[in-house]
């Protein structure tokens, strides 16, 4: 059995101060669940502060929103994986929608990532999915496999297991649009089979575009989803606490 994950991207939210005290609600809010992990993606100057406030409990992990694919180096405004964890980070977001769409980041870029969080011992979470004109034209399935097949088609099995898969349709981010839980159970698995024909089966597939409370039961209640990753309701700690504790059976 995989286990369900639970991933806050933070974005651009709550600073190393506010970090402190979202972890003091949350640890307070929710208790351990078996089979049930919550990762926490702050922004990178917020990164060491929610490593601390995690207090060493299993079910809880920090990651870094982005990492550079270079160990070091003349890359003003970026992290490195090493850096990352120095600051306490176990896990990476990769080809987040608005690092494609917004920065500019190609499916190149990506793979080099991938790459780079392996080797400094981060599990990546590679982000994909289509734009509304995308699945508008039925290439919701091409976009998904060339992203898939540019990040991780030269990754070993070993090395896939440890990745996990974010699918997060760009037009349900941040958009109150969420893909309706047979739409996306539908994506799942055509990267479960394309997982599959790679043999590896412990990889996780998340789902993320407009999570909320309301919705995230239907959603996880599709057998092809591992768990979700959620931007604007994992904002509030108590509202995410409550998420992570009734969303699943
Ligand atoms: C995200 O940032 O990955 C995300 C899914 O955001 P939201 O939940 O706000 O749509």
């Amino acid at each position: 059995m995989r286990p369900l994950v639970f991933a806050a991207n933070w974005k651009m939210h709550l600073g190393p101060g506010e970090a402190r005290d979202y972890l003091a609600t949350f640890r307070h809010a929710y208790a351990p669940v078996a089979g049930r992990q919550v990762w926490f993606f702050p922004p990178a100057v917020s990164l060491e502060a929610v490593a601390a406030g995690l207090e060493h409990r299993a079910d809880l992990l920090a990651g870094a929103q982005d990492i550079h694919w270079e160990p070091k180096g003349a890359f003003t405004g970026a992290i490195s994986g090493p850096l990352a964890t120095q600051a306490g980070a176990r896990a990476t977001l990769i080809g987040h929608s608005e690092r494609r769409h917004v920065f500019g980041e190609t499916d190149e870029q990506t793979g080099k990532k991938v790459g780079a969080a392996l080797r400094s011992e981060l599990l990546p979470v590679l982000c994909v999915g289509e734009t509304l004109a995308q699945r508008e034209a039925g290439e919701t399935g091409t976009v998904v496999t060339r992203q898939l097949e540019a990040a991780l088609g030269t990754l070993a099995t070993e090395s896939l297991d440890k990745v996990t898969i974010a699918y997060e349709p760009v037009w349900a981010i941040g958009t109150g649009k969420n893909a309706t839980p047979k739409d996306a159970a539908l994506v799942h698995a055509e990267i479960r089979a394309w997982l599959k024909g790679r043999n590896a089966s412990a990889t996780r597939i998340l789902y993320g575009g407009s999570v909320n409370l309301k919705n995230a039961r239907e959603l996880l209640a599709e057998a092809e989803l591992d768990g979700v990753l959620v931007g604007g309701a994992s904002l509030d700690p108590a509202g995410w606490a409550e998420l992570v504790r009734t969303a699943a059976a």
